[in-house]
């Protein structure tokens, strides 16, 4: 672990934010550095570039006969964001009470080094093959993955896929992330009008764009808040504890405001979908007169069910909101953007030795867990390789802050997240043909 550590911090260092405003040497450097870690382990390397940020390929054999078992991460970052708000400086890692502190200490460049860690425990006698893909844009869309799989694809084909990018449950308890929700983006635009008049002269008689659109977006949800759109799926989540204390104190919920919808809250924000009106175009306050407004917009990002297909939901969406329209106003409804979900089939022989190694590593049983958010390269390997089995790991923890200041790894969960990777190719490598 100490030799891990230490090129860890190194990588660390690199401040490879992979945002078109910071300079991309430094991502290329990341690249570079990580292929070097891999080739320092036996594998034979490339930087790819299918018209984003460089992502390195690597691949070693195995033993005849053995599976293949491709290993992800990525080694761009988040902008620190203002440096006044962090503790240490964000491209200076720094040990404070167990964690090590630092913008991609965790969030993902530990993940790239728990894939080197595995490969070291099993240096010269790998019980499998290993290609080990780290992307360089993950942090911005991961956009020319598309292509990178269509093109790179037969290289990274594997029996089993390792995404090292999520969380586990708490310190002390490991996870398997089995799903993630999906998502659309739709711009909602109401018209009423073909100009704006007084609102002295005609309101009364005459209906406004703004305040229809309000009641379009109103009928988003019923009266408990639950999303109200008919025929979106409903997936079940995972039966944690979770209470809505820790919900409140997590997402900084107002006293007296109550949550919403129904269900356990772990299915509210990880497998039902949700309904958030995050921007309308529409006069400012400051800058608003006594007029009837003819046209507002409003922008919806709609989160789906792991396993809802994001182009159905749209269509039920729209449908739902042109028949919400009152008054007869014209409505459009535009589709900004739209991604997959994933739900793991969290069974057979590769979850049966991960969960093993898991407790091998922590001694007690892994738990599966959701995540609200969507995460589109996971549901990008799982249409390239569908006979593939995904196994979603990661170094996190629930006070890891990654994107956010201090950022930072917890080192003791760090170890043992390096040795389940270990024992999982061993196990794989044991596995009967
Ligand atoms: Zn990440």
């Amino acid at each position: 672990m100490p030799g891990v550590r230490a090129d860890l911090e190194a990588l660390t260092r690199i401040p490879s934010v992979s945002l078109d405003a910071f300079d991309q040497a430094h991502v290329e450097a990341s690249a570079e550095a990580t292929a070097a870690l891999l080739r320092a382990e036996g594998l034979e390397v490339e930087i790819v570039r299918e018209g984003g940020r460089p992502a390195v390929i690597g691949h070693v054999d195995g033993p005849p006969g053995s599976p293949t078992v491709m290993l992800y991460a990525h080694h761009d970052v988040q902008p620190p964001g203002d440096e006044a708000l962090w503790d240490s400086r964000p491209f200076e890692p720094t040990e404070r009470d167990g964690r090590l502190y630092g913008r991609g200490a965790a969030d993902d460049k530990a993940g790239i080094l728990a894939h080197v860690a595995a490969l070291r425990a099993h240096a010269g006698a790998l019980p499998v093959g290993v290609t080990v893909f780290v992307e360089g844009e993950e942090e911005i869309g991961s956009d020319s993955l598309p292509t990178i799989l269509e093109r790179h694809g037969e290289k990274l084909r594997a029996d089993a896929i390792v995404l090292a990018d999520s969380t586990n449950w708490a310190i002390g308890e490991p996870a398997l992330t089995t799903t993630l929700r999906g998502m659309i983006r739709v711009v909602v635009t109401v018209s009423t009008l073909d100009h704006g008049v007084h609102s002295g002269m005609f309101g009364g008689a005459v209906p406004d764009a703004l305040t229809t659109l309000v009641r379009v977006l109103a009928s988003l949800h019923d009266d408990a808040g639950n999303v109200a759109v008919a025929g979106l799926k409903e997936g079940v989540a995972a039966d944690l504890e979770f209470s809505e204390e820790r919900l409140r104190e997590e997402s900084g919920l107002l006293d007296g405001v109550s949550t919403i919808g129904s269900g356990s809250l772990l299915s509210r924000i990880w497998t039902k979908p949700s309904a958030t009106t995050i921007g309308i175009d529409a006069p400012s306050v400051a800058t608003s007169s006594n007029t009837l407004v003819p046209s507002a917009s409003a922008k919806v990002s709609i989160r789906l069910a792991p396993d809802e297909d994001d182009l159905e939901a749209f269509e039920l969406v729209k449908g739902h909101l042109l028949a919400n329209t009152p008054w007869g106003a014209k409505v459009e409804v535009h589709l900004d953007d739209r991604g997959l979900g994933f739900a793991a089939d969290a069974h057979g022989p590769v979850y049966d030795e991960a969960r093993a190694a898991f407790r091998d590593a922590w001694g007690v049983e892994p738990v599966d867990i959701g995540v609200g958010g969507s995460i589109p390269f996971v549901a990008a390997f799982a249409e390239r390789f569908p006979e593939a089995a995904i196994l979603v790991t990661g170094v996190e923890d629930p006070d890891a802050r990654a994107h956010g200041a201090n950022e930072s790894l917890h080192l003791g969960e760090f170890e043992k997240v390096c040795v389940a990777e270990a024992v999982l190719l061993a196990r794989l490598g044991a596995l009967p043909r």
